[in-house]
């Protein structure tokens, strides 16, 4: 087996550096623990952006994903397959949509979004060709094709990039004034994050999505929530409109729908919007597999019945309990909602990467989001026990 020294340097040479990752180089992984190649142990804190929602390797995912791909792995959707029908239902049932259309990565299903979204703006709004306008917020993430980079307000993402994608207007996250004013003939829909996770956890105010929801009905504009991150469960509710009974047009999902085994991503709406795709519009080639399907299906199932989304409530509000009794001179606040939270750095505490690098050295991995915030995201499998291991650290690495 290779060491950290020798991967390090391989994937130096023969990998594109889009990426700074920390210098550890995992082989193994079970539930919020992973080892590296030399044997030492750390508790995942960032569970792949929220992809690990289930844990690593879960039993139940391993085995569903071992049976699938030694029976049907990929038919591509020229053919129909036995998954995507139950994944289809199940998907609708647990979310209360009408349909659903699977694709791949989070980006993918963003894609999907704009794309359903300006075509029943065409078809429903008489807007003229080329001119729909879909409103989308400041801080945003929403993935990094050359569309979804175009309306980033992060400079590195569209850098050298363009030319952009036109038809998307940007207004002041959380700023419900702001989304109003920006509303013209044109506009389709709103896309937003409910919450902002790339951004360092950032929770608008109570009232918002409740405002933004009531302003999209009066204007007859389509409210779409990208939940890739911050959807099943990582709040504390299955989505985080449910906190203010809030049901958008269109929920973006990802991520957590395959428990990390398998790019799945997925958009839910109703019959009106996405039955705006007919055969031809749109389509991805593994996009829907077996694989796929069965693993989301059983991904979903263990949310279920693992109660992981009361356990990030129960576990989460135990969790920022135990971080506000440290007192450190580096911390301005804490911030979350469930088992995702963002540890606000003081301007001069020196930011957070170097904070990233000594819980590493101390076995807990997480990652810096911008420069000043420490972003907490472990699997909702983590146990009130492990969450005490892991306070005790951070407790020194804090103070
Ligand atoms: C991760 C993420 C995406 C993009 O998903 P990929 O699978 O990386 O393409 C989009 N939106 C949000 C909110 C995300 O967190």
């Amino acid at each position: 087996m290779l060491t950290t020294k020798e991967c390090i340097e391989l994937e130096d040479i023969y990998g594109a550096h889009n990426y700074k990752p920390l210098d550890v180089v995992l082989t193994k992984g079970s539930g919020i623990w992973v080892e590296d190649v030399e044997g030492r142990k750390y508790m995942d804190f960032l569970a792949a952006y929220s992809a690990l929602n289930q844990g690593h390797c879960h039993p139940r995912l391993v085995k569903v994903m071992q049976e699938q791909c030694s029976r049907l792995a990929l038919t591509s959707r020229a053919f129909r397959n036995d998954q995507l029908p139950l994944l289809a239902k199940e998907l609708c049932e647990l979310t209360g949509y009408e349909m659903m259309l699977p694709m791949n990565s989070g980006a993918e299903a963003v894609e999907t979004a704009i794309k359903a979204v300006r075509k029943w703006g065409y078809q429903n709004k008489c807007i003229k060709k080329d001119k729909a306008e879909i409103i989308v917020c400041s801080g945003n993430f929403h993935g990094r094709t050359t569309t979804i980079i175009s309306f980033s307000t992060e400079e590195q993402y569209k850098e050298g990039f363009g030319p952009l994608t036109p038809g998307f207007v940007v207004v002041t996250y959380g700023d419900i004034e702001a989304f109003e004013k920006a509303i013209n003939n044109n506009t389709v829909a709103f896309l937003v994050e409910p919450i902002q996770g790339e951004s360092g956890v950032v929770i608008p105010d109570e009232g918002y999505l409740k405002g933004a929801e009531m302003i999209c009905e009066d204007n007859n504009i389509l409210f779409v929530t990208d939940e890739i991150q911050s959807g099943l469960g990582r709040t504390g509710k299955m989505f985080v409109t449910e906190h203010e009974d809030v049901h958008p047009d269109m929920i973006i999902i990802g991520k957590a729908l395959s428990g990390g085994m398998y790019p799945v991503s997925a958009v839910v709406s109703s019959r009106e919007i996405l039955g705006v795709f007919n055969p031809g519009d749109h389509g991805s080639t593994y996009g829907g597999s077996p694989i796929a399907c069965a693993v989301a299906r059983e991904a979903l199932k263990v949310i279920v019945d693992e109660r992981l989304v009361e356990k990030s409530a129960e576990v989460g509000a135990y969790l920022i309990g135990e971080l506000r009794k440290i007192d450190s001179p580096y911390v301005d606040f804490y911030r979350g909602k469930g088992l995702w939270i963002g540890i606000v750095l003081k301007k001069d505490a020196g930011g957070a990467r170097r904070f990233c690098e000594a819980l590493k050295d101390k076995g807990i991995l997480t990652k810096e989001t911008h420069e000043n915030v420490i972003r907490l995201a472990p699997p909702l499998v983590i146990t009130k026990k492990e969450i005490d291991t892991a306070i005790e650290i951070i407790h020194e690495v804090l103070s």
